[in-house]
């Protein structure tokens, strides 16, 4: 293997010339991205099967291990990167931000203290308040950064708890007689991440209480008051009220403006899951899909979703973030320091050290600008539109909700409920097993309704023309025409 120190890491001569033909073979993989099936073909257990059962015992080449990711790994990946990916949200990464993974696993900092990560925790402070201008938030939000909306939000929740009841953190919740009955308030149409919250943050999915959202799939905000002033009645503690900016299912978005309103005369947190759609409030068109959002106590937001940055990246902003400091700073001798006025990511979560995830969104904000972001997330929406037009026009299909950002939910006519969903189910069947494109569903009012969204950086108007081709063919052949 030519190594000079027996026990020391690969020799750096290697690590160049194994650099560059990485760096090839990631430039080709962008490439040639359209030629692979978007989702993987293979069958459960081909990689397992592919690979011995222990770890070698001597060190083997890299180019055998660069020769297994062809063979083994590469066709077991699913492609999000490809442009016709168009299931759950469509989210892909960006050259730039693939350099900024490499750069960050050199360095390998743990931003646990500003001192074990200078670099990671002031770019974080740096970049957060740019994507906040960015998204017209006030100065008053400040962020941290975690790796998904699930976690953002379970510590959201944290907070909005050790506010509710400072005693919390001290007692905890089990076997307690005096802990009150807490209950967190989202719709209907909630992410299920806020569920395993709930779980996770031991109030118990019993203290979930779903309010009933109208036709356009909007949380009802009569109801949510009803909710409250009944559980206060009955002596239920209420700690949060979660809207959503662009729901998984159908990206609709609550009433957050009224929601503030009744968070504000109850003294209840307010926590804002715009995980998706949050990126699109660079648009200054789109700004009032966010009206009342800056009354909010937190804030997710995903650039890992729709703002090209690599998988994982997720910004809570919060009113205050000493809340957060309450609820989870605790220091143990070791990390102990005399750095008096700098902040401590370790502080703000339950994570000790943090990876060095600013780096990425630094990359990518410096790299396409604000109008280059901009420009992106509005042809997004726009080819969006464009198709949910065809779907209209068609006598064919018909829409199944409103297109607020860009994801088009529809489905194909039919007679009766049953026939409908068996009749969407196999279109999606098709067009999935396909490798062409990748689609996905969800079920509105019992009716089986497929996914369209748009999200890829490397998508373009003949990705949606060809999707829309797809979708005809399969349903012509679904029908038996
Ligand atoms: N909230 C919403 C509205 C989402 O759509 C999603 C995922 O799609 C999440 C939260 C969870 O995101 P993550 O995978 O970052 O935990």
């Amino acid at each position: 293997m030519g190594q000079t120190n027996q026990f020391g890491d690969m020799p750096v001569d290697d690590f160049r010339r194994y650099g560059y033909e990485i760096v090839d073979r990631l430039a080709e993989y962008f490439e040639r991205i359209e030629g692979f099936p978007v989702l993987s073909q293979v069958e459960p257990d081909s990689v397992k099967s592919a690979l011995p059962a222990a770890a070698p015992e001597h060190g083997e080449s890299f180019d055998a291990v660069l020769d297994d990711v062809d063979d083994i790994i590469l066709p077991a990946v699913t492609h999000w990167n490809h442009p016709n990916f168009h299931g759950l949200f469509s989210t892909s990464t960006s050259s730039v931000g693939v350099f900024a993974e490499m750069f960050a696993a050199a360095f390998d900092m743990k931003a646990m203290l500003w001192r074990t990560a200078p670099a990671s925790t002031e770019l974080e402070d740096v970049v957060l308040d740019w994507l906040r201008q960015m998204t017209g938030l006030p100065e008053v939000f400040e962020g941290v950064i975690y790796d998904t909306a699930s976690v953002s939000t379970m510590h959201a929740i944290a907070a909005a708890r050790e506010r509710a009841d400072p005693s919390s953190r001290k007692l905890g919740l089990s076997g307690r007689k005096d802990a009150p009955q807490m209950r967190v308030y989202v719709s209907e149409h909630v992410h299920s991440s806020i569920d395993k919250s709930v779980i996770t943050l031991g109030l118990g999915l019993e203290s979930l209480r779903k309010i009933a959202t109208n036709d356009r799939f909007e949380m009802i905000a009569e109801k949510l008051e009803e909710a409250i002033a009944e559980d206060v009645v009955a002596g239920f503690l209420p700690i949060c009220v979660i809207p959503t900016i662009g729901t998984t299912s159908t990206t609709s978005i609550d009433p957050v403006a009224e929601v503030a309103d009744i968070c504000e005369k109850h003294r209840i947190w307010m926590h804002v899951d715009a995980a998706y759609a949050g990126s699109a409030a660079i648009l200054p068109e789109l700004q009032p899909l966010f009206d009342g959002w800056e009354r909010a106590d937190s804030i997710v937001m995903n650039p890992h979703k729709w703002f090209f940055t690599p998988f994982d990246l997720s910004v809570l902003y919060c009113r205050d973030l000493d809340d957060l400091k309450k609820a989870f700073s605790l220091v143990p001798e070791y990390l102990k320091t005399d750095d008096a006025a700098v902040k401590n990511g370790m502080d703000y979560g339950i994570q000790l050290g943090r990876r060095f995830r600013s780096l990425k969104l630094w990359f990518v904000m410096r790299y396409f600008g604000r109008e280059g972001l901009i420009g992106r997330i509005r042809e997004h929406c726009r080819l969006a539109r464009l198709f949910a037009s065809w779907v209209s026009e068609s006598s064919d299909w018909e829409l199944a909700a409103p297109v607020p950002f860009a994801l088009v939910c529809f489905r194909a006519k039919a007679a009766d409920v049953d026939s409908a969903n068996a009749l969407n189910e196999e279109i999606m069947r098709r067009i999935n097993s396909s490798g062409k494109a990748y689609i996905s569903h969800t079920k509105l009012n019992g009716l089986i309704t497929l996914r369209i969204s748009v999200g890829s950086i490397r998508v373009e108007e003949r990705h949606i023309e060809k999707v829309w081709r797809l979708l005809n063919e399969d349903l012509a052949a679904a029908r038996g025409d």
